[in-house]
């Protein structure tokens, strides 16, 4: 039987809108994991828009441990596509096609996380393990579903493995600052600041001198930290933004 000729309609922009915004503890792009589950103390709410946010749009969540969200790289959005892209995971100076990366910048800005769903209310999704900006828009919510989701024998040969950890130390003061703004903020800050620096938030190519300092904000407070060794961060302090 001959098949029948494709008709590809003209390309036209589709529109979507975001179902809610994310509250998140990272308040900058900067010392965010590159994937989410890599510091599960990274927490943040999902509020849903009307008219998702009086409970019949997530009845049934509840019996769901982790849900896959579809969100905008809304701080990264570009007017021109780019074919091509430098991965940090190659160190920043390796070109490869941006479909075989999960780079930020990318036609229709779209990404991509599976979170973990800690507590459901109408409207509100507590989530914990996100990788994140605070005000992400998102445009969907699904469930993770074990059986289809995780594949057997799958590979990656650019991303293999999660990112090599570094030694993470603090200053005695800066621990007390962490451990009393934590409490301040019920969250687990000494946690999310330890499990995010471990992954050497640097960018590849810059030395890390000890005299350099670096800092991001996580919740309200920022935090400031120096490499005394390549492989070693120190935390310096923890202080109201
Ligand atoms: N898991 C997602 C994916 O694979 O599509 C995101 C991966 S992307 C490499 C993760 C980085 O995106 C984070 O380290 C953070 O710097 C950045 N990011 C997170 N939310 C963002 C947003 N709303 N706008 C721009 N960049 C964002």
């Amino acid at each position: 039987m001959a098949a029948s000729p494709l008709s590809i309609p003209p390309l036209m922009p589709y529109s979507v809108s975001p179902i809610g915004f994310v509250r998140s503890c990272f308040k900058e792009k900067f010392a965010i994991p590159r994937q989410p589950q890599l510091a599960p103390a990274a927490r943040g709410v999902l509020e849903l828009l009307a008219p998702f946010d009086n409970g019949e749009a997530v009845h049934g969540l509840e019996q769901v441990s982790h849900v896959w969200l579809l969100f905008l790289f809304h701080q990264a959005l570009e007017d021109k596509p780019r074919l091509k892209v430098r991965p940090p995971r190659l160190g920043g100076n390796q070109l490869v096609g941006v479909f075989s990366t999960r780079a930020t910048h990318r036609p229709n800005g779209i990404g991509q996380s599976v979170v973990k769903l800690d507590k459901l209310e109408p409207g509100k999704l507590w989530l914990s393990g996100i990788d994140l900006l605070d005000g992400t828009p998102v445009l969907d919510i699904k469930p993770y579903v074990p059986y289809a989701d995780s594949v057997a024998g799958a590979y990656n040969r650019i991303a293999d493995s999660a990112p090599e950890l570094i030694t993470v130390e603090w200053q005695a003061q800066a621990l007390n600052q962490a451990h009393s703004h934590g409490l301040r903020l019920a969250e687990p800050l000494v946690e999310l600041i330890e499990q995010c620096l471990a992954q050497d938030p640097r960018p590849a190519y810059q030395q890390p001198l000890p005299e350099r300092h670096y800092g991001a904000r996580f919740w309200d407070v920022d935090v400031r930290w120096h490499y005394p060794e390549p492989a070693k961060i120190c935390v310096l302090e923890v202080v109201v933004a």
